[in-house]
């Protein structure tokens, strides 16, 4: 290293440098909290070609080409995008790389932004690859050189693994010199290794088996599996995040620490265990660590006491150690007032799901700022699961409970997720002769992840600028007749066009469409203004559930304060009020008026 800088950096920056400094050529990832950040922070350093995916698959499938062609590549998602991601990692690991492949994946203890908690690490002892953790920032940086060079060691994808506080959290980080350019090898026909016929599957299991034993060797003398010798009365066995918990909580006592969770360094975790006392083991969520040291036949001590629900911290550590017995989690802090996730002021969901409400049907929804709508007051979203899955269920309920159902269902998805993964089941919806209404929210951009392009509004993550798809065109294409575009902010055209679409004899579409008031800020030329004396205190206005309307008391009724520092004017709740009591009125007044106002105290 010629010049070592030192530099505060989240672990989300820190994999995008040393994914940088290692020489990566091709990054990929689709958005999602923990590791959006990856991409859009290598996106910014030189020579990269940084990509959006259309879903977590597709990404891994373009980094596996470009290892296949010999350039080193880097493919990164939450912890449920490995799901989507689970059929090309299971055989790419069958294949094995060319250039160095590494796989980051975000998992997210305490589900701070998603629909699970899954512990990846199974995924590594499931499909047969290294998985590396790192335990802050320069951890991140460092293992991810280093999985680079274990990758095109053994031939092997590597898994990184990340928790969301490890994504987020910033601590210094040495970093190195920009690369030496590389000019990926090119791609070298081999058959056997590289087209998975049965034969060949057989032929590369058989490797496959070797390299988990190398692997497993080469772990026992990696200097990320470390032993820190102290008080040797207890010594606990640690990977991750927990690591820093451990340090903290216990300062005193003796730890093992696995930078490579699997596979283990056995005989090292032998060794070690012979030397205390007592062997804890402290990870955060599943039993993985624990289970495998159990099967070493090392007796394990904390066996029962670590919550396995949540993040950790080094108080339930404390705590769960005292007692013996995990400390559940809280959910959310009783210090702190609580305040739910809402939906921005003037958002067109409000306006969609107001007429939704009114029309009272069952919805299917989906993942995205849009599943707010579950919430109150709408109520309006009876299922979530996972990315994509709203028109399968949907469609589902419709083959079990036919004419019961027939016209009161909807799916409900966003832009960027029925690209993800909703056009199939989309395809299914027709092939199937379902009648189901689907209901695309298209804010044109991936919002919820922080405004990311994708291949509805045909943005890049280098920058580029495209017309995008024709949502209209696609849907049509599919064989779906029956499809309407409405501006969300006209409630009576949202509810007649729905209606109309439920009432369809086959499969309708509608498209809501309005830009994300984050993308495309709504000029605020006028905003909502109550005259009380008109108020009757109904309390429609609050069914539209903007954040804008705040309630006041206007003679014993309950009325609106409208908060003029978030409202942005768009008039859903005036079109709301029955009574005319609540009127936009211009922001600046018109030249006329300001004439007018001045006239009698301008001197001419
Ligand atoms: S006009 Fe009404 S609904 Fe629209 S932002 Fe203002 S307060 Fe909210
Ligand atoms: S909808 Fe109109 S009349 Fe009813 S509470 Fe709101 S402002 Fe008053």
């Amino acid at each position: 290293m010629k010049s070592a800088q030192t530099w505060l950096m989240s672990g989300n920056q820190a994999i995008a440098r040393g994914a940088y400094e290692a020489g990566v050529t091709v990054a990929t990832s689709y958005p999602g909290t923990p590791c959006t950040e990856i991409l859009e922070s290598i996106a910014r350093h030189p020579g990269i070609e940084a990509l959006w995916s259309t879903n977590e698959k597709v990404a891994y499938e373009v980094a596996l080409g470009a290892s296949f062609a010999g350039a080193r590549a880097m493919v990164s998602m939450k912890h449920v995008g490995l799901n989507v991601a689970a059929d090309p990692l299971f055989s790419s690991v069958y294949t094995g790389v060319n250039g160095g492949l590494v796989v980051v994946v975000g998992d997210d203890p305490s589900a701070a932004s998603s629909q699970n908690e899954q512990d990846s690490r199974h995924y590594a002892r499931a499909a047969k690859l290294p998985m590396l953790e790192p335990s802050d920032s320069q951890e991140a940086r460092d293992l991810v050189l280093a999985a680079f060079e274990l990758s095109e060691r053994f031939d092997t994808p590597v898994l990184v693994r990340l928790t969301t506080r490890i994504c987020h959290s910033k601590t210094l980080v040495r970093v190195g010199d920009p690369p030496e350019p590389r000019t990926p090898t090119g791609f070298i026909r081999d058959f056997d290794k590289y087209v998975l016929l049965p034969r060949q599957a057989i032929l590369r299991h058989r490797a496959l088996e070797a390299r988990v034993e190398a692997l497993a060797q080469y772990a026992e003398a990696a200097d990320w599996n470390r032993v820190e010798w102290r008080d040797l009365r207890v010594g606990v066995i640690t990977s991750g995040l927990a690591y820093q918990y451990v340090r903290e909580a216990f300062p005193h006592l003796s730890v093992l620490k696995l930078g490579q969770s699997w596979p283990l360094p056995a005989q090292k975790i032998r060794e070690f265990a012979a030397q205390v006392d007592e062997v804890w083991v402290i990870e955060e969520l599943d039993p993985f660590l624990e289970e495998q040291i159990k099967a070493l036949g090392i007796p394990v001590a904390s066996e029962g006491w670590i919550p396995r629900v949540g993040e950790l911290t080094p108080e339930r550590i404390l705590h769960s150690v005292e007692q013996r017995a995990p400390q559940p989690m809280q959910l959310g802090d009783p210090s702190i007032p609580g305040r739910a996730p809402r939906i921005c002021a003037g958002c067109q969901y409000l306006g969609v799901y107001t007429a939704i409400s009114r029309i009272g049907v069952r919805v299917a929804g989906d993942i995205g700022c849009y599943t707010l709508g579950s919430l109150e007051p709408w109520n309006a979203i009876d299922s979530v699961v996972c990315m994509g899955a709203g028109i399968g269920t949907a469609l589902g309920m419709e083959k079990a409970l036919g004419d019961r159902v027939r016209g009161k269902l909807l799916a409900v998805i966003g832009d960027s997720t029925l690209l993800h993964s909703g056009l199939g089941p989309l395809l299914d919806l027709v092939h199937n002769r379902g009648q189901t209404t689907v209901l695309v929210m298209d804010n044109s951009t991936t919002a919820m992840t922080g405004l990311q392009g994708n291949p509805a509004n045909g943005q890049t993550a280098l920058g580029q600028s495209g017309p995008g798809v024709n949502l209209e065109k696609l849907i049509a294409a599919l064989g779906i007749e029956w499809v309407r575009v409405i501006n969300p902010y006209d409630l009576a055209e949202s509810e007649e066009v729905l209606r109309e679409a439920l009432d369809h004899p086959g499969p309708a579409v509608v498209i809501s469409r309005a830009p994300c008031l984050l993308l495309k800020r709504r000029e605020t030329v006028q905003q909502a203004h109550l005259t009380e004396e008109a108020c009757t205190g109904c309390g429609e206005c609050f069914q539209v559930g903007c954040v804008a309307i705040e309630r006041q008391e206007l003679a014993g009724r309950p009325a609106p304060l409208i908060n003029h520092d978030l409202c942005v004017g768009c008039t859903l709740c005036v079109q709301a009020c029955p009574e005319g009591a609540l009127q936009p009125r211009r922001l600046v007044p018109d030249l006329v008026e300001l004439e007018t106002c001045l006239t009698p105290a301008q001197p001419r």
